[in-house]
C-alpha cells in the first residue's frame, strides 16, 4: 500500500510552490544514562588496583591475588573492591582450584 502524495501547494498568487523536504531526524546529544555502562564501575580511589609491588599506596589497602597462578597481586580497598577483585578473579580461574 503506497501513501498518497501531499497535494502540491500554491502561494497566494496561485503559483506552485516546491513541495517541502522532508524532515530528516536530527541526531541530539542526550544525557540519558549510557545503558552500555560496566557492571562494576571502576572505583575511584587513587592507587586502587595498582600492582601490589611496591608500598601499600593507602593504609589499609589489602593485596588480591590475580586469577592466574603466579599473577600480580593488586591493591585494593578493603570490603568492596577487595571482594570485587576476589569475585572477579575466582570466575576467571574458572571456579577451579
Ligand atoms: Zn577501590
Amino acid at each position: 500500500m503506497t501513501a498518497p502524495a501531499p497535494a502540491p501547494a500554491r502561494d497566494a498568487e496561485g503559483k506552485w510552490l516546491p513541495r517541502a523536504e522532508p524532515k530528516k531526524p536530527v541526531a541530539r546529544k542526550k544525557a540519558a544514562p549510557v545503558p552500555s555502562a560496566p557492571v562494576v564501575e571502576q572505583c575511584p580511589v587513587d592507587g586502587c588496583g595498582t600492582p601490589a609491588t611496591g608500598r601499600r599506596p593507602v593504609p589499609g589497602m589489602v593485596r588480591v591475588r590475580g586469577s592466574k597462578d603466579g599473577a600480580l597481586e593488586h591493591w585494593y580497598c578493603p570490603g568492596r573492591c577487595a571482594a570485587i577483585a576476589r569475585a572477579t578473579a575466582d570466575l576467571r580461574r574458572g571456579g577451579a582450584r
